[in-house]
């Protein structure tokens, strides 16, 4: 513990790609509950904004997924978000969907990857927010290795959209790529 009894800073915050500098301290760590607070999509928790959406709003769809890009506004030439037709959570899927989970996640990472703008791209889920399940690829621009590992997200936050003029491309490549999947 420091003198206040905060918890001492992490070594992460001296890599390089962390995007902070200057006086940081950890905050107070607050007691844990006994019960998770209700997720959007969860009795008490809001209703389900992806069981709301219309599939025009996804760049692409079959008849258990749909995919979306939050482009005109990533700050990542590829930023995408993978959603089950279905309101069920990831510990639902079954075989055959995650399965299919795993084809279409190497398709979006195999064809980010192969593009000259993108260095790599990131697989997350985290599902904190809502139940619905949700499943992100973060494409990390090539060369930006300031932007490497977890800070990845947080860069997000901080840096400019990048043109569609970018993205489009990327992203239509990466349909006809998951259009391509038998
Ligand atoms: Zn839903």
């Amino acid at each position: 513990m420091t003198e206040d009894d905060r918890l001492p800073l992490p070594g992460f915050v001296e890599w390089p790609n962390f995007p902070f500098e200057g006086d940081l301290r950890v905050q107070e760590v607050r007691p844990f509950s006994d019960v998770e607070a209700p997720r959007n999509g969860e009795p008490g928790g809001g209703e389900c904004v992806s069981c709301k959406a219309a599939d025009d709003q996804y760049i692409w769809t079959n008849e258990r997924w749909r995919l979306k890009t939050l482009a005109p506004f990533t700050p990542l030439p590829l930023l995408y978000i993978l959603e089950t037709r279905k309101h069920i959570d990831m510990h639902q899927l079954d075989d055959d969907l995650a399965s299919e989970l795993g084809r279409i996640s190497v398709n979006i990472t195999r064809t980010g990857e192969a593009q000259p703008e993108i260095g790599r791209v990131h697989n997350n889920r985290w599902g904190d927010g809502g139940e619905h399940f949700h499943y992100w690829y973060l494409g990390r621009p090539m060369g930006a290795e300031q932007l490497g590992g977890f800070t990845l997200p947080m860069w997000g936050f901080i840096l400019p959209p990048i043109p569609t003029e970018v993205t489009d491309p990327i992203t239509e490549k990466v349909v006809a790529s998951l259009e391509r999947m038998t």
